[in-house]
């Protein structure tokens, strides 16, 4: 069944916007954000941004759901801005899909960033499942293993990039460009898919090169599934 490139209005709520902010505009904000969020870090004593509500968030972010791994608070930004998914690595399973896509294609978020961290428990558990040969897990830990070791999986053979973390990023960044229901948006550069790392002791962000992503284990990820849409 083809994907329908939009939802229908009657499934909006009330009170959203029907434009979105121009995606490198919110790039950008999340980019300054995450600079002063890291002065303040440092020490610096900054003037108090604007507290007052945002009407409705601009960016979306998916991130790690380990202690400080990602959060409204890393963006400075007011509140109501930033909206985040978390989950173990993070990972994209059906649920975090469906908050991507509501985020992406609902609320018409302009950015949605791939965020991981360097100090990453997740990905590194997940790695190790991999390597061991990825034996029998409980519950969804089996299926989650590929997604959250896809960075484990990337990494070149000489070593010279050995950073499971930005690779998983990577992986995931290509997964979202490549999702049916998120094509028209992005194909059009009114949705950008950006990627970062957070460093976990500075709280700085290195936002990763828009490079083209090579295609990593296509087969091996899950597709996103449009029938499962709000599952
Ligand atoms: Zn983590």
């Amino acid at each position: 069944m083809a994907v329908p490139p939009s939802v229908p209005d009657w499934m909006r709520p009330e009170g959203l916007p029907t434009h979105r902010m121009p995606s490198a505009q919110a790039l950008q904000r999340l980019v300054a954000g995450n600079g002063r969020h890291r002065r303040e870090c440092a020490g610096e004593n900054l003037a108090p941004g604007d507290a007052a509500p945002a009407a409705f968030p601009f960016a979306l972010v998916v991130g790690c759901l380990e202690p400080g791994a990602a959060g409204e608070e890393l963006f400075a930004e007011r509140p109501g801005a930033i909206e985040c998914v978390r989950t173990a690595g993070p990972s994209l399973g059906a649920d975090t899909m469906a908050a991507i896509e509501y985020a992406a294609l609902v609320q018409n978020v302009g950015i949605v960033l791939v965020l991981g961290h360097r100090n990453c428990g997740a990905v590194t558990a997940a790695g190790n499942a991999r390597s061991a040969g990825r034996p029998p897990l409980p519950g969804a830990l089996g299926d989650w293993v590929p997604t959250a070791a896809a960075g484990t999986a990337a990494l070149p053979a000489d070593g010279a990039a050995a950073d499971p973390v930005t690779g998983h990023v990577r992986a995931l960044r290509a997964q979202l460009r490549g999702a049916d229901s998120l094509l028209t948006l992005t194909r059009s550069g009114q949705l950008k898919i950006a990627g970062g790392v957070l460093d976990d002791d500075t709280r700085g962000i290195d936002f990763l090169s828009d490079e083209p992503d090579e295609v990593v284990e296509a087969a091996e990820l899950p597709r996103t599934d449009p029938s499962r849409y709000g599952s």
